[in-house]
Protein backbone atom coordinates (compact mmCIF):
# COMPACT_ATOMS: atom_id res chain seq x y z
CA UNK A 1 0.00 0.00 0.00
CA UNK A 2 0.80 3.48 -0.76
CA UNK A 3 0.56 6.25 2.14
CA UNK A 4 -0.19 9.73 0.81
CA UNK A 5 -1.15 13.00 2.41
CA UNK A 6 0.41 13.38 5.81
CA UNK A 7 3.39 14.91 7.96
CA UNK A 8 6.12 12.84 8.05
CA UNK A 9 7.82 12.84 11.72
CA UNK A 10 10.85 12.96 11.20
CA UNK A 11 12.64 11.43 14.81
CA UNK A 12 16.32 11.49 14.05
CA UNK A 13 16.30 15.46 12.96
CA UNK A 14 12.56 15.99 15.44
CA UNK A 15 10.71 17.76 12.69
CA UNK A 16 7.57 17.55 10.09
CA UNK A 17 8.42 16.96 6.65
CA UNK A 18 5.89 17.75 4.24
CA UNK A 19 4.40 16.55 1.08
CA UNK A 20 5.78 12.70 1.16
CA UNK A 21 4.28 9.43 0.60
CA UNK A 22 6.13 5.80 1.60
CA UNK A 23 5.26 2.23 -0.07
CA UNK A 24 4.80 -0.34 2.69
CA UNK A 25 5.72 -4.03 1.01
CA UNK A 26 5.13 -6.84 3.39
CA UNK A 27 6.09 -5.93 6.63
CA UNK A 28 8.84 -3.20 5.53
CA UNK A 29 8.93 0.11 4.37
CA UNK A 30 9.54 -0.07 0.27
CA UNK A 31 10.16 3.08 -0.58
CA UNK A 32 10.05 7.03 1.34
CA UNK A 33 9.59 9.47 -1.79
CA UNK A 34 9.06 13.48 -1.88
CA UNK A 35 6.31 13.79 -4.06
CA UNK A 36 4.06 11.19 -5.83
CA UNK A 37 4.54 7.50 -5.95
CA UNK A 38 3.87 5.88 -9.09
CA UNK A 39 2.63 2.66 -9.12
CA UNK A 40 -0.62 1.20 -10.83
CA UNK A 41 -1.07 -1.93 -8.71
CA UNK A 42 -0.85 -1.01 -5.11
CA UNK A 43 -3.62 0.58 -3.22
CA UNK A 44 -3.45 4.30 -1.80
CA UNK A 45 -4.46 4.92 1.75
CA UNK A 46 -5.09 8.90 2.29
CA UNK A 47 -4.21 9.90 5.83
CA UNK A 48 -6.10 13.02 5.68
CA UNK A 49 -3.58 15.50 6.57
CA UNK A 50 -2.56 13.38 9.83
CA UNK A 51 0.77 12.86 11.27
CA UNK A 52 2.63 9.68 10.30
CA UNK A 53 5.36 8.76 12.93
CA UNK A 54 7.17 5.25 13.96
CA UNK A 55 5.46 2.96 16.70
CA UNK A 56 6.29 3.96 20.38
CA UNK A 57 8.66 1.24 22.02
CA UNK A 58 9.21 0.77 25.09
CA UNK A 59 11.97 -0.77 27.05
CA UNK A 60 10.81 -1.40 30.34
CA UNK A 61 7.41 -3.75 30.63
CA UNK A 62 6.65 -6.82 32.85
CA UNK A 63 3.79 -8.24 30.90
CA UNK A 64 4.05 -12.02 32.47
CA UNK A 65 3.68 -10.94 36.28
CA UNK A 66 1.81 -12.07 39.17
CA UNK A 67 -0.33 -9.71 41.58
CA UNK A 68 2.22 -8.48 44.28
CA UNK A 69 2.87 -11.12 46.68
CA UNK A 70 0.93 -13.45 44.62
CA UNK A 71 3.38 -15.73 42.84
CA UNK A 72 2.55 -18.77 45.09
CA UNK A 73 -1.04 -18.69 44.28
CA UNK A 74 -1.19 -17.56 40.22
CA UNK A 75 -0.36 -20.16 38.12
CA UNK A 76 1.82 -19.77 34.75
CA UNK A 77 -1.26 -20.85 32.52
CA UNK A 78 -3.36 -17.67 33.71
CA UNK A 79 -0.36 -15.42 33.88
CA UNK A 80 0.10 -16.47 30.35
CA UNK A 81 -3.48 -15.68 29.45
CA UNK A 82 -3.15 -12.03 31.32
CA UNK A 83 -0.03 -11.36 29.12
CA UNK A 84 -2.42 -11.69 25.84
CA UNK A 85 -4.37 -8.88 27.32
CA UNK A 86 -1.61 -6.73 28.13
CA UNK A 87 0.00 -7.27 24.83
CA UNK A 88 -3.00 -6.29 22.98
CA UNK A 89 -3.41 -3.16 25.08
CA UNK A 90 -0.09 -2.21 24.69
CA UNK A 91 -0.38 -2.65 21.06
CA UNK A 92 -3.54 -0.18 20.79
CA UNK A 93 -1.58 2.07 23.06
CA UNK A 94 0.30 2.75 19.66
CA UNK A 95 3.33 0.78 21.59
CA UNK A 96 4.36 -1.11 18.62
CA UNK A 97 7.52 -2.83 20.53
CA UNK A 98 8.13 -3.81 23.72
CA UNK A 99 11.26 -4.95 25.72
CA UNK A 100 10.03 -6.97 28.11
CA UNK A 101 12.21 -6.61 31.93
CA UNK A 102 12.24 -10.04 33.17
CA UNK A 103 8.83 -12.89 33.26
CA UNK A 104 8.16 -13.28 29.31
CA UNK A 105 9.81 -15.92 27.44
CA UNK A 106 10.10 -16.86 24.12
CA UNK A 107 7.16 -18.37 24.25
CA UNK A 108 5.42 -15.25 24.45
CA UNK A 109 7.63 -14.29 21.26
CA UNK A 110 6.29 -17.15 19.62
CA UNK A 111 2.48 -16.57 20.44
CA UNK A 112 2.57 -12.96 18.65
CA UNK A 113 4.48 -14.32 15.77
CA UNK A 114 2.45 -17.27 15.18
CA UNK A 115 -0.78 -14.83 15.77
CA UNK A 116 -1.86 -16.80 18.96
CA UNK A 117 -2.04 -13.32 20.64
CA UNK A 118 -2.08 -9.67 18.97
CA UNK A 119 0.51 -7.68 20.33
CA UNK A 120 3.83 -5.57 19.94
CA UNK A 121 7.18 -6.75 18.45
CA UNK A 122 8.48 -8.45 22.17
CA UNK A 123 12.36 -8.68 22.75
CA UNK A 124 12.31 -10.56 26.11
CA UNK A 125 14.84 -11.55 29.00
CA UNK A 126 13.25 -14.99 30.82
CA UNK A 127 13.80 -14.89 34.05
CA UNK A 128 15.86 -12.17 35.98
CA UNK A 129 18.92 -13.07 37.68
CA UNK A 130 18.91 -12.18 41.36
CA UNK A 131 21.36 -13.30 44.33
CA UNK A 132 19.87 -14.73 47.59
CA UNK A 133 18.41 -12.15 49.48
CA UNK A 134 18.57 -9.37 46.54
CA UNK A 135 15.82 -7.71 44.78
CA UNK A 136 14.57 -10.90 43.10
CA UNK A 137 14.28 -12.71 46.19
CA UNK A 138 10.88 -12.08 47.47
CA UNK A 139 11.07 -14.71 50.58
CA UNK A 140 10.21 -13.37 53.85
CA UNK A 141 12.92 -13.92 56.90
CA UNK A 142 11.32 -16.89 57.92
CA UNK A 143 11.12 -18.59 54.48
CA UNK A 144 13.77 -21.27 54.57
CA UNK A 145 12.50 -23.32 51.04
CA UNK A 146 14.73 -23.53 48.50
CA UNK A 147 11.84 -22.95 46.19
CA UNK A 148 12.91 -19.33 44.68
CA UNK A 149 15.52 -20.95 43.39
CA UNK A 150 13.09 -22.99 40.53
CA UNK A 151 9.51 -21.29 41.30
CA UNK A 152 7.36 -20.13 38.88
CA UNK A 153 8.20 -16.01 39.98
CA UNK A 154 9.65 -14.14 37.20
CA UNK A 155 13.30 -14.10 38.96
CA UNK A 156 16.08 -17.05 39.11
CA UNK A 157 18.34 -17.29 42.34
CA UNK A 158 21.90 -17.49 41.51
CA UNK A 159 24.73 -17.46 43.42
CA UNK A 160 28.30 -17.12 42.89
CA UNK A 161 30.31 -17.32 39.51
CA UNK A 162 29.53 -20.94 38.66
CA UNK A 163 25.85 -20.59 39.52
CA UNK A 164 25.56 -17.50 37.40
CA UNK A 165 27.00 -18.67 34.56
CA UNK A 166 24.59 -21.92 34.58
CA UNK A 167 21.69 -19.34 35.05
CA UNK A 168 22.42 -17.01 31.41
CA UNK A 169 23.29 -20.16 29.57
CA UNK A 170 19.75 -21.68 30.50
CA UNK A 171 17.94 -18.04 29.57
CA UNK A 172 20.02 -18.40 26.37
CA UNK A 173 19.04 -22.04 25.74
CA UNK A 174 15.34 -20.90 26.20
CA UNK A 175 16.23 -18.29 23.68
CA UNK A 176 16.10 -15.10 25.55
CA UNK A 177 16.90 -11.39 22.98
CA UNK A 178 19.04 -10.12 26.06
CA UNK A 179 20.00 -10.79 29.80
CA UNK A 180 18.48 -9.15 32.94
CA UNK A 181 19.97 -8.82 36.27
CA UNK A 182 19.31 -7.29 39.93
CA UNK A 183 22.37 -5.47 40.49
CA UNK A 184 20.79 -3.74 43.43
CA UNK A 185 18.36 -3.31 46.02
CA UNK A 186 14.44 -2.77 44.80
CA UNK A 187 11.51 -1.11 46.22
CA UNK A 188 9.06 -3.91 46.26
CA UNK A 189 11.76 -6.52 47.94
CA UNK A 190 11.21 -7.17 51.40
CA UNK A 191 15.01 -8.25 52.22
CA UNK A 192 17.20 -5.34 50.85
CA UNK A 193 17.29 -1.47 51.00
CA UNK A 194 18.01 0.55 47.57
CA UNK A 195 21.45 1.61 48.37
CA UNK A 196 22.79 -1.97 48.50
CA UNK A 197 24.61 -3.10 46.02
CA UNK A 198 23.98 -7.06 44.85
CA UNK A 199 26.05 -9.47 43.03
CA UNK A 200 30.02 -9.45 43.10
CA UNK A 201 31.90 -7.87 40.47
CA UNK A 202 33.22 -11.19 39.78
CA UNK A 203 29.62 -12.24 39.85
CA UNK A 204 28.45 -9.36 37.35
CA UNK A 205 31.55 -9.77 34.82
CA UNK A 206 30.73 -13.40 34.23
CA UNK A 207 27.17 -12.66 33.35
CA UNK A 208 28.27 -10.08 30.78
CA UNK A 209 30.95 -12.32 29.32
CA UNK A 210 28.37 -15.34 28.98
CA UNK A 211 26.01 -13.03 27.47
CA UNK A 212 28.23 -11.30 24.73
CA UNK A 213 29.60 -14.60 23.58
CA UNK A 214 26.12 -15.40 22.51
CA UNK A 215 25.90 -12.44 20.93
CA UNK A 216 23.40 -11.12 24.12
CA UNK A 217 23.66 -8.03 26.00
CA UNK A 218 22.72 -7.34 30.01
CA UNK A 219 20.28 -4.88 31.08
CA UNK A 220 20.46 -4.46 34.77
CA UNK A 221 18.09 -3.46 37.23
CA UNK A 222 20.10 -0.43 39.74
CA UNK A 223 18.92 2.50 41.40
CA UNK A 224 21.78 3.65 43.46
CA UNK A 225 24.60 5.79 42.11
CA UNK A 226 27.52 2.89 43.36
CA UNK A 227 25.94 0.33 41.57
CA UNK A 228 25.25 2.09 38.33
CA UNK A 229 28.89 3.07 38.32
CA UNK A 230 29.80 -0.46 39.23
CA UNK A 231 27.23 -2.08 37.12
CA UNK A 232 28.60 0.27 33.83
CA UNK A 233 32.58 -0.79 34.17
CA UNK A 234 31.10 -4.43 34.48
CA UNK A 235 29.60 -4.38 30.83
CA UNK A 236 26.35 -3.81 31.48
CA UNK A 237 24.55 -2.32 28.58
CA UNK A 238 21.77 -0.40 29.57
CA UNK A 239 20.80 0.75 33.44
CA UNK A 240 17.35 -0.07 34.19
CA UNK A 241 15.88 2.69 36.86
CA UNK A 242 19.29 4.41 37.33
CA UNK A 243 17.36 6.96 39.89
CA UNK A 244 20.28 8.24 42.13
CA UNK A 245 22.20 8.64 39.34
CA UNK A 246 25.06 11.59 40.08
CA UNK A 247 27.72 13.57 37.30
CA UNK A 248 30.07 10.85 38.01
CA UNK A 249 28.01 8.22 37.18
CA UNK A 250 26.70 9.44 34.08
CA UNK A 251 29.91 10.72 33.02
CA UNK A 252 31.04 6.65 33.10
CA UNK A 253 27.65 5.88 31.30
CA UNK A 254 28.47 8.36 28.38
CA UNK A 255 32.41 7.25 28.23
CA UNK A 256 30.99 3.86 27.93
CA UNK A 257 28.10 4.41 25.52
CA UNK A 258 25.49 2.91 28.06
CA UNK A 259 21.97 3.38 28.00
CA UNK A 260 19.90 4.79 30.91
CA UNK A 261 16.08 3.33 30.75
CA UNK A 262 14.04 5.50 33.24
CA UNK A 263 10.97 3.95 34.43
CA UNK A 264 9.71 7.25 35.77
CA UNK A 265 5.99 7.06 35.90
CA UNK A 266 5.65 3.32 37.47
CA UNK A 267 6.90 5.36 41.10
CA UNK A 268 3.82 7.98 40.40
CA UNK A 269 1.24 5.19 39.48
CA UNK A 270 2.29 3.21 42.57
CA UNK A 271 2.39 5.88 45.34
CA UNK A 272 -1.01 5.75 44.29
CA UNK A 273 -2.06 2.85 43.74
CA UNK A 274 0.48 0.79 46.00
CA UNK A 275 -2.24 0.23 49.26
CA UNK A 276 -4.54 -1.35 46.75
CA UNK A 277 -2.26 -4.11 45.39
CA UNK A 278 -0.57 -4.73 49.19
CA UNK A 279 2.33 -2.69 50.13
CA UNK A 280 3.94 -2.43 53.34
CA UNK A 281 5.37 -0.06 55.22
CA UNK A 282 8.50 -0.17 53.74
CA UNK A 283 7.98 -0.11 50.05
CA UNK A 284 5.88 3.03 50.43
CA UNK A 285 8.73 5.13 51.83
CA UNK A 286 11.63 3.33 49.49
CA UNK A 287 9.17 4.00 46.44
CA UNK A 288 8.97 7.98 47.79
CA UNK A 289 12.85 7.80 47.73
CA UNK A 290 12.92 7.02 43.90
CA UNK A 291 10.26 9.16 43.40
CA UNK A 292 11.97 12.02 44.46
CA UNK A 293 14.99 11.52 42.70
CA UNK A 294 13.62 10.70 39.35
CA UNK A 295 13.55 13.81 37.63
CA UNK A 296 17.11 15.01 38.58
CA UNK A 297 18.41 11.82 37.10
CA UNK A 298 17.06 12.30 34.04
CA UNK A 299 18.31 16.22 33.95
CA UNK A 300 21.76 14.73 35.66
CA UNK A 301 21.79 12.43 31.91
CA UNK A 302 21.03 15.16 29.93
CA UNK A 303 23.54 17.44 30.87
CA UNK A 304 25.92 14.71 30.55
CA UNK A 305 25.28 13.46 27.06
CA UNK A 306 23.82 9.70 28.37
CA UNK A 307 21.68 7.97 25.70
CA UNK A 308 18.07 8.07 27.24
CA UNK A 309 15.36 5.59 26.25
CA UNK A 310 11.74 5.14 27.36
CA UNK A 311 10.51 1.98 30.04
CA UNK A 312 7.86 2.26 32.05
CA UNK A 313 7.76 -0.95 34.78
CA UNK A 314 4.45 -0.78 35.39
CA UNK A 315 4.07 -4.18 37.60
CA UNK A 316 0.74 -4.00 39.36
CA UNK A 317 -0.41 -0.77 39.12
CA UNK A 318 -2.90 -0.01 35.70
CA UNK A 319 -0.96 -0.10 32.59
CA UNK A 320 -2.98 2.70 31.46
CA UNK A 321 -0.41 4.53 32.77
CA UNK A 322 2.16 3.22 30.19
CA UNK A 323 2.38 6.66 27.88
CA UNK A 324 1.96 9.38 30.47
CA UNK A 325 5.62 8.58 31.57
CA UNK A 326 6.26 10.76 28.65
CA UNK A 327 4.88 13.89 30.30
CA UNK A 328 7.08 13.21 32.57
CA UNK A 329 10.27 13.13 30.30
CA UNK A 330 8.67 16.17 29.04
CA UNK A 331 9.66 17.99 32.09
CA UNK A 332 12.93 18.00 31.67
CA UNK A 333 13.38 17.16 27.77
CA UNK A 334 12.20 18.53 24.92
CA UNK A 335 8.73 17.17 22.83
CA UNK A 336 11.59 16.32 20.32
CA UNK A 337 14.23 14.65 22.82
CA UNK A 338 10.93 13.22 24.22
CA UNK A 339 10.00 11.35 21.21
CA UNK A 340 13.61 10.29 20.36
CA UNK A 341 13.43 8.49 23.83
CA UNK A 342 10.51 6.30 22.73
CA UNK A 343 11.22 5.89 19.24
CA UNK A 344 15.03 5.94 17.93
CA UNK A 345 16.87 5.56 21.27
CA UNK A 346 14.45 2.96 22.19
CA UNK A 347 15.43 1.15 18.65
CA UNK A 348 19.27 1.69 19.10
CA UNK A 349 18.57 -0.20 22.51
CA UNK A 350 16.82 -3.56 20.76
CA UNK A 351 19.70 -3.09 18.41
CA UNK A 352 17.07 -1.96 15.84
CA UNK A 353 19.04 0.44 14.98
CA UNK A 354 17.26 2.04 11.42
CA UNK A 355 14.70 -1.05 11.56
CA UNK A 356 12.34 0.29 14.11
CA UNK A 357 11.82 4.18 15.73
CA UNK A 358 11.94 5.80 11.81
CA UNK A 359 10.86 6.16 8.73
CA UNK A 360 13.03 4.67 6.02
CA UNK A 361 13.53 2.14 3.28
CA UNK A 362 14.02 -0.94 4.44
CA UNK A 363 12.44 -0.35 8.32
CA UNK A 364 9.32 -2.05 9.66
CA UNK A 365 6.77 -0.76 8.85
CA UNK A 366 5.80 0.07 12.37
CA UNK A 367 3.87 3.22 12.28
CA UNK A 368 0.69 5.26 14.11
CA UNK A 369 -1.17 7.77 12.46
CA UNK A 370 -1.76 10.69 15.25
CA UNK A 371 -4.75 13.56 14.71
CA UNK A 372 -2.47 16.54 15.15
CA UNK A 373 1.24 16.91 16.36
CA UNK A 374 2.66 15.48 19.06
CA UNK A 375 5.80 17.77 18.71
CA UNK A 376 3.34 20.42 19.92
CA UNK A 377 1.29 18.36 22.18
CA UNK A 378 2.96 15.02 23.63
CA UNK A 379 -0.77 14.52 25.03
CA UNK A 380 -1.55 13.33 21.89
CA UNK A 381 0.36 10.18 22.83
CA UNK A 382 -1.37 9.53 25.88
CA UNK A 383 -4.99 9.16 26.76
CA UNK A 384 -5.02 5.09 26.03
CA UNK A 385 -4.69 5.89 22.34
CA UNK A 386 -7.98 8.17 21.74
CA UNK A 387 -5.51 10.65 19.52
CA UNK A 388 -4.00 7.62 17.34
CA UNK A 389 -6.47 7.07 14.90
CA UNK A 390 -4.49 4.40 13.01
CA UNK A 391 -2.22 1.85 14.02
CA UNK A 392 0.10 -0.63 11.51
CA UNK A 393 2.31 -3.18 12.97
CA UNK A 394 4.56 -5.44 11.34
CA UNK A 395 2.50 -3.79 7.72
CA UNK A 396 -0.90 -4.30 8.90
CA UNK A 397 -3.51 -1.75 9.77
CA UNK A 398 -4.31 -3.01 13.73
CA UNK A 399 -6.42 0.13 14.09
CA UNK A 400 -8.24 1.70 11.65
CA UNK A 401 -10.27 5.14 12.40
CA UNK A 402 -9.10 6.88 9.60
CA UNK A 403 -12.16 8.01 7.02
CA UNK A 404 -10.45 6.39 4.10
CA UNK A 405 -10.49 6.36 0.64
CA UNK A 406 -10.13 2.83 -0.45
ZN1 LIG B 1 13.65 -3.09 38.68
ZN1 LIG C 1 11.10 -4.02 36.13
Amino acid sequence: MILTNFALLDTEKGILRNNFQIMIEGNKIKEVKKGKINSSKTKEINLGGRTLMPGLIDCHVHIHIGQFNDNKSVLESEMTARSSKFLREMLLRGFTAVRDAGGANFGHKMAIEKKYFTGPRLFVSGKILSQTGGHGDHRGKADFCECAINSGGIEVIADGVDEVRKAVREQIRQGVDQIKIMAGGGVSSPADELNHLQYSQDEIIAIVDEASRAGRYVMSHVYNNEGIKRATKCGIRTIEHGNFLQEDSASIMNKKGTFLVPTLVTYRADAEHGSSFGWEKHNERKNQQVLDAGLRSLDIAKHANVKIGYGTDLCWSPKSYQPEGLLIHNQVLSNAETIQNVTLVNAEILRMKNLLGVIKSGAYADLIVVDGNPLDELGLLCNEGESISGIIANGKFIKDKIKLNY
